[in-house]
């Protein structure tokens, strides 16, 4: 069993940013780490290979199916998820609970599906939560954004728009929202509410 610091008088919430695919959520949070590089990032777990220019540790911690299978296995996730049918993530659980514990500013950034299944374990885990949704300024606005991303069929950019509905109406479901409408104004938003949870003056 992993421990747990729910007891832990300084026990701040785990930050969780997520949002629409094509919101800019890695950019905000890249911006704001930028300035702020004193907030820990957890890095996920990846079963995919890793792309020109990624390097282990620090984009993913690259592994293999198997070894990722026994990690699932004996607890060592947060969350896990499929992507693509292939590939698995997941973030890995100890390093989160350290960083928290020790009143390090701990942000996450996953998918709204992850977000779910973080707030269902929560508890059991002794983890307070406090869920960011980064929305774009406008549906349209997010429409523009996913097409500038390239060479798509007409069937897929109908999918990506689907799934782009959807997801934006899992808005209610978060603890505060941000609008991402100027990258630099999102990041310091984002900024003053990890300042505001862990104490930073
Ligand atoms: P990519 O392979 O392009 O880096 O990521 C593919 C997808 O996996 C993205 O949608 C990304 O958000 C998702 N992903 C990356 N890390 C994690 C993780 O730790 N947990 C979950 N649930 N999804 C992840």
């Amino acid at each position: 069993t992993p421990s747990t610091t729910a007891d832990a008088p300084t026990q701040r919430r785990l930050v969780i940013i997520s949002g629409p695919a094509g919101v800019g959520k890695g950019t905000v949070e890249a911006r704001m780490l930028q300035d702020h590089p004193e907030v820990w990032v957890s890095v996920s777990a990846t079963t995919r290979a890793p792309r020109p220019g990624e390097v282990d540790g620090v984009n993913y911690h690259f592994m293999t199916d198997s070894d990722f299978v026994a990690m699932q296995e004996r607890g060592g996730f947060l969350e896990t998820a499929v992507v693509h049918g292939m590939a698995r993530y997941g973030t890995p659980l100890q390093p989160v609970l350290d960083h928290l514990a020790q009143g390090v500013p701990t942000l996450l950034e996953i998918d709204i599906q992850g977000v779910r299944r973080v707030r269902e374990r929560a508890s059991e885990l002794g983890l307070e939560i406090l869920t960011v949704f980064i929305a774009p300024p406008s549906f349209d606005e997010l429409v523009r954004r996913l097409a500038g991303r390239g060479t798509e069929t007409a069937q897929q950019q109908e999918r990506r728009l689907q799934t782009a509905r959807v997801e934006l109406a899992a808005e209610d479901e978060f603890d505060v929202v941000i609008v991402n409408d100027e990258v630099d104004r999102a990041a310091e938003q984002l900024w003053q509410l990890m300042a505001q949870e862990y104490d930073i003056k």
